[in-house]
């Protein structure tokens, strides 16, 4: 089970993740949004813990955006106590749960392992996007009904660009996202996986955003 926990507070952090840790999460830890929003890019969580004053991006900001482009990874959200108008409206947001600071490390364990299994059964085992399929157990990619058959590299590069729909993903990001899946790249390697990923499924299907990156066409939706 592997946990994000996104607290700029060096102590809480440090003891969060360790006490998880003790429990059996493969934990990571960061401090601020950005760098979260980047391990989120590269990797898949089961459950993200998530601190609401956090420096740059503030939590309530992160949570709309990754639930804006349909990463519904479970949020438990930590609030300062008394604040039930926040609790309320982050549950609006689309946080999962909440807990009070201080919190006790067991039962933060325990809500997130009964997070992790209620989004389990419906976890994005397919993602679809217009005539695009991907089945994500086996690993395969479905164009307008027929299978297509892409190296390990490529159905990750589309997993990524899949999961982060409606936002530009710079080549950095996609080649940390290779990283993220323990892949090591060459240096023109995602250029040279989109060109082929165009080429199997459809030109215009990934957009180059010049300057920018790479997204999924809105037109393609
Ligand atoms: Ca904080």
């Amino acid at each position: 089970m592997r946990t994000l926990i996104v607290e700029d507070d060096p102590t809480l952090g440090a003891s969060t993740a360790h006490g998880l840790e003790l429990e059996g999460f493969a934990v990571d830890w960061r401090t601020d949004g950005a760098s979260a929003d980047a391990a989120l890019i590269a990797q898949k969580y089961d459950t993200i813990v998530l601190d609401l004053g956090l420096p740059g991006i503030p939590g309530e900001s992160l949570l709309r955006s990754w639930r804006e482009r349909s990463d519904y990874t479970p949020v438990l959200v930590l609030t300062a106590r008394g604040f039930v108008l926040d609790r309320v409206r982050l549950l609006n947001l689309g946080a999962d749960d909440y807990l009070v600071k201080p919190f006790d490390l067991l039962e933060l364990g325990a809500r997130l392992r009964a997070l992790a299994r209620r989004h389990g059964g419906k976890t994005e085992a397919m993602l679809e996007y217009g005539s695009l399929l991907l089945s994500r157990s086996d690993h395969v990619a479905m164009w307008k009904g027929g299978r297509v058959e892409l190296t390990k590299r490529e159905y990750r590069i589309l997993d990524t660009l899949l999961r982060n729909r409606g936002r530009v993903l710079t080549r950095k990001q996609l080649e940390e996202a290779l990283y993220g899946w323990g892949e090591e790249i060459e240096s023109n390697a995602i250029e040279v996986h989109v060109h082929n990923l165009r080429r199997k499924l459809a030109r215009d299907l990934i957009e180059t955003v010049r300057g920018t990156g790479y997204r999924l066409s809105p037109h393609a939706q």
